[in-house]
């Protein structure tokens, strides 16, 4: 039988989610999707002082929201100190690991003597050899202790990361390093290590700042006696200019992705392409497939670029890929601020049809109230501009006078029937189209921009249609 594929997401609660996070995240789901596996929630909240629930919670939500529903967890660090002390317990029975009672001043200062011989810095090993006598004698004297692993002298600590390739460390450097602190709290290699052992984590995905701690969580692995996971280090994020990710190129936190109206889907779809491809590049994914798709094989070695028009791009086609009554919903909240929508749970047939006519003109949803408002709206506010360059011309005052002739005798009022009536109109009266069809948008809508004209007038209807040419011929035609 084959194992179970086991990955995780392992946040610090010290911040939002921010978008190298979330590709993590999204990684470590979709590897586990695709293999039928398991996606564990580890919070890694050992921290105290900087650790939060509000932010535990802002990104369990976040993802949820994204769709990346975990099928283990949320499991808390700081709620597993069993799990470190029979870790502890283990590794100082066979020998593994030592108490030391080495003050962090002591540290400090025989650092700094080591420092001016031209010594490396660190810890000198100095307990190491403690017998258990004087060890314990240092304990009943109420010396405070941290728990330090017995590191090899010698000796290579490899690894075949699926990214990066082969990693080897001489384990001469690597010093003794703690494992849990005088305050009893473990240390953050140590808990991971633990964790992830205990979890029977098969796949560990994270971003490759976290190369360097990998040889020390073998070295836990190794004295636990437990084979460790594979090690998939991701590339960084950067902005399109080469650099970090900053506010500006995108260093936004997921929250800030949600309020300006990006689809989870879009997002997800975004995100996975930042450092992972298909062999044909394929950018946009239908729902299912990216789970489908998704290896680690095809995660490059260089960074991800977070190109934010991209994501606007892959956003405008999920939302044209939305039905206009989804997309009705999904930007409620945005209508509900604009004083558009009155409540969430009753959204007029008007705004539905408003969305299916103007779908195809914005990228976020944030920018639905302006795209659609000016259709809703019942006193209709002409565009200086519009009026001056359209309605103020020689000859308008007769087509509108006509149009409005032919609107109000018109009873089938649908798009198709209307464009007949428009198109011979034009050749009857010998005119271009555009000298008409301007005109008599800007005098129903105020604007020059908006949907095909006859989508308009039919979405306007014949009654307001011919009212609101009428009040254009009164007040701006000359
Ligand atoms: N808590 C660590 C972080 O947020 C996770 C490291 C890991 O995935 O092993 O960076």
């Amino acid at each position: 039988m084959s194992t179970e594929i086991r990955t995780r997401f392992a946040p610090s609660p010290t911040g939002f989610l921010h978008i190298g996070g979330v590709r993590t995240a999204l990684y470590n789901y979709l590897f586990a999707e695709k293999h039928k596996g398991k996606f564990i929630l580890r919070i890694e909240d050992t921290d105290r002082s900087r650790s939060e629930s509000r932010y535990s919670r802002a990104i369990m939500e976040g993802l949820r929201w994204l769709g990346l529903d975990w099928s283990e967890g949320p499991f808390y660090q700081s709620e597993r100190g069993q799990i470190y002390e029979k870790a502890i317990r283990k590794l100082s029975e066979e020998g593994k690991a030592y108490r030391c009672f080495c003050s962090p001043k002591e540290l400090a200062a025989r650092g700094r003597e080591a420092e001016s011989r031209g010594e490396p810095p660190g810890y000198d090993g100095r307990c190491r050899e403690l017998s258990s006598s004087e060890s314990g004698r240092l304990e009943k004297e109420g010396r405070g202790y941290a728990w330090r692993i017995r590191t090899p002298e010698s000796g290579a600590i490899s690894f075949d990361d699926i990214i990066k390739g082969n990693i080897t460390v001489d384990a001469a450097t690597i010093q003794d390093f703690v494992l849990v602190k005088s305050d009893g709290g473990p240390a953050y290699n140590f808990a991971c290590a633990a964790d992830d052992s205990d979890m029977r984590i098969t796949h560990v995905i994270r971003g490759d700042d976290h190369i360097s701690n990998t040889p020390k969580q073998l070295l836990i692995y190794r004295a636990l006696g437990e084979n460790p996971p594979r090690y998939a280090h991701l590339p960084q994020v950067h902005g399109t200019d080469g650099k970090r990710l900053s506010k500006r190129t995108g260093a936004a936190s997921l929250d800030e992705f949600r309020e300006e109206g990006y689809l989870p889907g879009a997002l997800r779809n975004f995100l996975a392409l930042l450092g992972w491809s298909t062999s044909d590049a394929q950018q946009i994914f239908a729902p299912d497939e990216l789970k489908e798709k998704f290896d680690l094989s095809g995660v490059g070695r260089s960074p991800g670029v977070f190109d934010m028009e991209k994501l606007r791009w892959i956003n405008g086609k999920y939302i044209r890929e939305t039905s206009p009554a989804e997309l009705a919903r999904l930007a409620a909240p945005w209508l509900l601020r604009a004083g558009i929508l009155k409540s969430p749970e009753d959204i007029p047939e008007r705004i539905i049809e408003a969305l299916a006519l103007e779908k195809e003109k914005f990228s976020t949803l944030s920018e639905v109230p302006e795209k659609i408002g000016f259709l809703l709206r019942d006193d209709v506010a002409y565009d200086p501009k519009a009026v001056s360059k359209r309605l103020e011309k020689d000859g308008v005052i007769d087509i509108l006078t006509d149009i409005q002739n032919l609107l109000r005798e018109t009873e089938d009022f649908s798009r198709e029937n209307l464009e007949d009536i428009f198109r011979s109109y034009v050749e009857k009266k010998q005119l271009g189209a555009g000298k008409v069809f301007h005109p008599v948008r800007v005098a129903v809508s105020g604007q020059m921009k908006g949907p095909g004209l006859f989508e308009l007038l039919e979405f306007i209807g014949r009654d307001k249609s011919v009212e609101r040419i009428g009040y254009a011929l009164k007040e701006y035609v000359k």
